[in-house]
């Protein structure tokens, strides 16, 4: 997906502040915190969204939430945190790379919509 923000970011051509990365999955900071810790986690295979999800792709998910546990013990999210991913114009989706935030670090607003 030439055209796609968050493979620019995978392949280098777009910098981000590195959180976690290994063959699979990037975590990296998002651009415009939301929380005091705001991270996204993405696979390095392009998936639109969560609607793309299906038998031959889904292994990374399972994995991305490993990462995702790590990542929060990692910073310390000992008093919670939060995992979103929007997913088509309805939930606001702006990149259509696969993405889950991580937000946390403070006392999240419970309003889920
Ligand atoms: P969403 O609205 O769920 O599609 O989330 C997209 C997220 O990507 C937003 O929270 C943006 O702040 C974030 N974002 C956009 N561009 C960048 C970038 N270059 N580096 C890091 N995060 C970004
Ligand atoms: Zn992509």
């Amino acid at each position: 997906m030439s055209d796609c923000l968050f493979c620019k970011i995978i392949a280098g051509e777009i910098p981000s502040t590195k959180v976690y990365e290994d063959e699979l999955v990037l975590a990296f900071q998002d651009i415009a915190p939301q929380a005091p810790t705001h991270i996204l986690v993405i696979p390095k295979k392009h998936i639109a969204s969560v609607a793309e999800i299906n038998e031959e792709n889904s292994s990374v998910v399972s994995h991305i939430f490993e990462v995702i546990a790590k990542i929060a013990k990692e910073e310390g999210l000992s008093g919670g945190y939060r995992v979103v991913s929007n997913c088509g114009d309805d939930a606001g989706q702006t990149v259509h790379h696969l993405h889950f935030h991580i937000l946390g670090g403070k006392k999240l607003n419970v309003e889920m919509a």
